[in-house]
């Protein structure tokens, strides 16, 4: 028993958890599933736990998938993710119309037929052959860069994921990445947590900067595993221009606003998609919140002057990259 707000009598009241299993009717097969809800003792209304992730019907029909070895949702993403294409253009490859991809993506349950494309995609020998057959209308340096690496995969008969890492600069996790692999769709969500409501792309750079090294001076280790280079306008994050270009122009995901300030030009960066938080851990996500909590009346010159006092700033010259070593002198102190 515990007490808690209940969301329909709005008193604090006992809560009764309850956990129970049900059968789902799946494509006319009963599935078992767990289901935890809550019970108010003060009104008898019983409500789903607000933290739980998943409805019933979902974790169904992850189950069902399971059982038939079919593709997640969160794998037909990741795939996706993986050559670099957007949800419009994998469609147009695949012969899909509308939203049928996006609706997989977001926890559909997909037919038999579509499965086994999804699968046969997985195989870079596949995704070749279907480029050069179907990519015509891919921008230009999209098709070719993907020509390139998947001719590349299939010959050397190496996985697309290490060619994808590679195109990102390839780390090892050592001192210089906060003893992380670099997770590349980590990072792409720390930006689109930032770019929330709109950030100046110099602001949005010490951001990430920040959020690494504070993850890494309480945990002792970083949450994405970038490295981060000394710049003249402070620490950003290694390879940045190419990280923000593949989320401007291939994901559309974050959208550029030019704002003038008399002489100066600035790039303000908006999140179009909502970042999936479900990928940090809970130390994770309480170091992001207190980063944008602690700079949140900042501008970007006054984040660039603070960054500018780091100590891991301070003793390294532009190009450098700065190690995680210099965590421990943050100015943001622990919490
Ligand atoms: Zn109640």
């Amino acid at each position: 028993m515990m007490k808690g707000v209940c969301p329909n009598c709005e008193k604090i009241s006992e809560l009764e958890h309850i956990i129970t299993t049900e059968e789902l009717n799946v494509k006319g097969e009963l599935i078992k599933v767990k289901v935890e809800y809550y019970k108010c003792l003060e009104c008898g209304e019983e409500f789903e736990d607000p933290g739980s992730k998943d409805d019933p019907l979902s974790k169904a029909y992850r189950e069902y998938r399971r059982k038939y070895g079919m593709m997640q949702p969160e794998e037909i993403r990741d795939m996706r993710k993986l050559y670099g294409l957007t949800q419009k253009e994998l469609s147009k490859l695949i012969g899909w119309g509308g939203a049928t991809l996006s609706r997989y993506e977001n926890g559909a349950l997909q037919d038999d037929a579509h499965d086994r494309v999804l699968q046969l995609i997985k195989d870079p020998e596949s995704m070749y052959r279907l480029i050069v057959k179907n990519g015509n209308f891919l921008p230009e340096g999209k098709k070719n860069r993907l020509i390139e690496e998947l001719s590349a995969a299939v010959e050397e008969k190496c996985s697309f994921p290490n060619i994808f890492q590679e195109r990102f600069g390839k780390y090892e996790p050592s001192i210089e990445t906060g003893y992380n692999k670099l997770n590349i769709d980590k990072l792409f969500d720390i930006i689109k947590f930032f770019a929330k409501d709109g950030v100046f792309k110099s602001k949005l750079c010490k951001l990430i900067f920040y959020a690494d090294f504070k993850h890494f001076k309480d945990y002792a280790v970083s949450i994405t595993g970038s490295k981060y280079a000394h710049a003249d306008h402070g620490p950003v994050p290694d390879n940045y221009e190419h990280y923000f270009a593949t989320l401007i122009h291939d994901e559309k995901s974050l959208r550029v606003e030019e704002v003038n300030f008399g002489e100066y030009l600035g790039e303000k960066y908006y999140a179009v998609i909502e970042p999936e938080l479900k990928v940090f851990s809970d130390s994770e996500l309480e170091v992001l919140l207190q980063v944008k909590k602690f700079f949140k009346e900042y501008n970007a010159t006054q984040i660039r002057e603070f960054s500018h006092n780091e100590r891991g700033y301070n003793e390294t010259k532009v190009g450098d990259i700065i190690s995680y070593e210099y965590a421990n002198d943050l100015q943001i102190g622990y919490k």
